[in-house]
């Protein structure tokens, strides 16, 4: 009995000692590298400015805020003062452009049906049956290439590298993305899968933004992603679906001529100032002012990538038709004109029950045209061939608020908290392709959600504006005519 609890008094004291000598270990070993920057990293002094927090430093930087953090130990994020100096590990420059590249295992190696072989790396919350639908692949193909499993999909382990035979793996190859250029089964079949690379200032709202997807629709395709959202990265590959077909990315080298400032620069690029800010990873900053001479890193949209050009069609036919009748929180206009494919009149009564739900009291909403019966050209509209187009009127106070005919939106007659709130309603079916709303009717919106505490990554999500009404950005987007009405056009 002594003996026994003598023997464990000694194990445990031992097991103390052992953990003290590890941990002694483990603080020397972080000390060895230079600061808490990892190889392939260097730091770069910042001054705190006033109402600078981790995270907007973080995003100037073009690093996650977890990075900040870390690269500034025994700093408490929430009592950071303008003036204090902190340190952000970015990573090192390079001679050449595609460095972050060659260290990624991008394979093109065919394996048969156009598909590609990947090297998935395993994190937490992949199984088999999810990784195969990912990649459009399949659990008995996925346990056949990888002898490690041993033909058990449990087997399966975070840190593993699996091998997996998808539909991306580089058809198309450049900076800024790849994919197989096939339509791919995660995507419903609509789009091929695209792997976008991160560039420096990108965070997850604003790679949503660029393909006019939602944060959740990438983290439904990139678990890494989901589990971590703020350890995005230069370089990282990000799975997506595009709504908004991508672009060829070029990284440019921009040398500044006398008169050149950072805002005339943004526009020659059809960038916003704070992005071309970020894409200098902290080297140059707001107050600095430019020299003539010195250059500047652009990464610079081209062409529309090969294979994703005909995402969007306005031309088609509508077939088994179903029309919307009006229901007692919506008129709608003439019959023949208000029919639908059958998910696009259920997703229309599904968002106006639901905006119901949260704005009491309120004018109908005005449902305007849909498609005709069997669809097919519809003039004056460009549009609303295929039944998955409709037109919403705004919600106005004052003397139209229930006019049946749309009426110009403007800053007198506008219900800011009303109109959000159907939009979002019908955005958040998760069905919606985009919503074409008129650039100044857009800013109207962003800054009532804006005043309303939205969050800076849903308006940098959902809306295009502020970045200019040229840019394709976000789900809600500028198109001209869409002053008096929304435009929303539901995904296939
Ligand atoms: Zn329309």
């Amino acid at each position: 009995m002594f003996a026994a609890s003598r023997s464990r008094r000694l194990a445990t004291r031992w097991a103390s000692a052992m953990a003290a000598l590890v941990f002694a270990w483990l603080f020397l070993a972080t000390e060895a590298q230079a600061g808490p920057c990892r190889s392939g990293e260097t730091a770069v002094d910042y001054t705190v400015k006033s109402g600078d927090s981790f995270s907007k430093i973080a995003h100037a930087h073009g690093v996650g805020s977890a990075i900040v953090e870390r690269s500034n130990p025994g700093v408490d994020p929430r009592s950071i003062r303008p003036g204090q100096e902190i340190k952000v590990c970015v990573e090192k420059e390079s001679s050449s452009s595609g460095s972050s590249k060659s260290k990624k295992k991008r394979s093109r190696v065919s394996c048969g049906g156009g598909n590609y072989l990947v090297e998935h790396e395993v994190v937490r919350g992949d199984t088999l049956s999810k990784l195969a639908r990912d990649y459009g692949s399949s659990t008995s193909s996925i346990l056949r290439r990888n002898s490690s499993l041993d033909g058990d999909a449990s087997r399966i382990r975070v840190g593993q590298t699996l091998k997996i035979c998808g539909d991306t793996g580089g058809a198309h190859e450049g900076i800024g993305g790849r994919s197989s250029g096939k339509k791919s089964r995660t995507c419903g079949m609509r789009t091929p899968i695209w792997v976008h690379e991160v560039v420096p200032g990108e965070i997850v709202s604003s790679v949503a933004a660029r393909y006019g997807v939602r944060r959740r629709d990438l983290y439904r395709l990139n678990s890494s992603l989901a589990n971590n959202p703020n350890l995005i990265r230069p370089g990282q590959d990000i799975r997506v679906c595009p709504e908004i077909a991508p672009r060829e990315r070029k990284r440019v080298e921009h040398k500044v001529r006398s008169g050149e400032s950072l805002s005339t620069i943004a526009k020659k690029y059809g960038l916003t100032t704070r992005e071309l800010l970020a894409f200098q990873r902290g080297k140059v900053k707001a107050s600095d002012g430019l020299r003539a001479g010195q250059t500047l890193t652009v990464y610079e949209d081209g062409r529309v990538v090969p294979g994703f050009g005909a995402i969007d069609s306005d031309e088609g036919t509508l077939s088994g038709g179903v029309l919307l009748r009006s229901g007692s929180y919506y008129t709608t206009k003439a019959s023949s004109l208000s029919w639908g494919t059958s998910k696009t009149i259920r997703l229309i009564q599904k968002a106006i029950a639901a905006y119901r739900q949260r704005s009491k009291g309120g004018p109908k909403v005005h449902v305007g045209d849909i498609s005709r019966k069997a669809g097919g050209p519809f003039p004056p509209h460009r549009s609303h061939q295929h039944g998955r187009d409709v037109d919403i009127g705004y919600v106005l106070t004052g003397e139209h608020r229930e006019t049946q005919r749309f009426v110009r939106a403007s800053s007198s007659n506008f219900d800011a908290m009303r109109s959000y709130r159907l939009i979002k309603a019908f955005i958040d079916t998760n069905e919606v392709q985009y919503v074409f709303v008129d650039y100044y009717v857009q800013k109207m919106l962003y800054d009532y959600a804006k005043s309303r505490g939205v969050s800076q990554d849903t308006l940098e999500e959902l809306f295009q504006y502020p970045r200019g009404k040229g840019r394709s950005a976000g789900i809600i987007r500028h198109w001209k005519g869409h002053d008096d009405h929304f435009h929303v056009r539901f995904r296939r």
